[in-house]
């Protein structure tokens, strides 16, 4: 009789909890769409331009070399010239030191001074390098002391580097910027993700002489209909490459509690019974195929294999893998 009472008082609970989670999607949504309505930018007068970008995947879900480590979040070593760009710094879900960022940087011979800058996308988990470090407003590298320079730090909101790794400092960046000659934020994308809340993400834009705007991003919540319309805000170049995660655990997924693809609800700014469906790649693909681009990758850390089988049908030869270890060049 006791175990009954608690079990509906627990199914109570969880139910309040859900109608709560439910309404505060709506208002949500409703306060990230008017706040996104609010943000028209003008276009760069001089964006600058960089002759040579490679994108060097050092965390993420999939790899062909079997002495580098995989897992379900981000950071890619961009170098533009002659300035290199860690954007975003893994996942490292078993708080490990080295974390698979650090023993990956080693075997790829990556040294933790050669970064100049470091790009966080948003402050996600698989983003930020663990779950602690989400709740704690931080970032970092690895479980244990990373020797990082003193180099700015650009996020969309205010994170510290961690005690292991102290130095850098964060600039906060909510407009579309200039970082270097030929390297851009596109300004923070708001929007309002079920259980995980108001998320603002932005993502790095590299012009590249006589190519266009290549997009390197890291989740990819803002939508890529969104990235598309705000990059062609901001440049009068065209788009030549879309690269990273656009968040498409659709059929699959890469984080599951038992049956339950939790990228998949963690992730949508629908209500769990709506998510994000096929329909939602369809509509990605139709958006990337308008503006023409050369290149494209989807990251595996956020996206299904039946949404990769979808974009590699869809781009043919444009599509490039992303695997940890394997250089995109441009
Ligand atoms: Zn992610
Ligand atoms: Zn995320």
């Amino acid at each position: 009789m006791i175990a009954l009472y608690i079990f509906l008082c627990l199914t109570a609970l969880i139910v309040l909890i859900f109608i709560k989670k439910v309404i505060q999607l709506k208002k949500g949504k409703e306060k990230a769409d008017t706040q996104l309505a609010g943000m028209t930018f003008t276009k760069f007068s001089s964006p600058g331009s960089v002759k040579q970008l490679s994108i060097l995947p050092l965390v993420d879900y999939y790899t062909d070399n079997v002495d580098l480590k995989t897992e379900p979040g981000v950071s890619y070593l961009v170098k533009a010239d002659d300035t290199t760009i860690l954007l975003d710094v893994g996942f490292n879900k078993k708080k490990e030191h080295p974390s698979p960022l650090l023993h990956n940087m080693k075997t790829l011979k990556v040294s933790e001074n050669d970064p100049d800058m470091i790009f966080i996308s948003h402050a996600h988990l698989d983003h930020l390098g663990g779950m602690k470090e989400q709740k704690e407003k931080t970032f970092s590298l690895s479980q244990g002391p990373v020797n990082l320079s003193n180099i700015p730090v650009y996020s969309p909101v205010n994170i510290a580097a961690s005690s292991w790794n102290p130095g850098p400092e964060t600039k906060i960046i909510t407009e579309p910027t200039i970082l270097k000659d030929g390297i851009a934020s596109i300004g923070v994308i708001p929007r309002f993700l079920f259980l995980m809340g108001h998320t603002l993400e932005h993502s790095l834009a590299i012009n590249v002489a006589g190519k266009g705007i290549v997009i390197i991003i890291g989740c990819g919540h803002q939508t890529i209909e969104r990235i598309i319309e705000r990059t062609q805000m901001i440049f009068d170049e065209p788009i030549y490459g879309i690269i990273g995660g656009l968040h498409y655990p659709v059929n699959g997924g890469r984080i599951m509690l038992g049956p339950i693809n939790i990228q998949r609800i963690v992730g949508s700014d629908k209500p769990p019974w709506v998510s994000i469906r096929e329909t939602d790649v369809k509509s990605a693909i139709a958006a990337i195929k308008k503006v023409s681009p050369k290149v494209v990758a989807l990251s595996p850390h956020d996206s299904s294999d039946w949404a990769i089988d979808r974009f590699k049908q869809a781009f043919g030869d444009t599509y490039v893998d992303v695997k940890v270890g394997k250089e995109i060049v441009i």
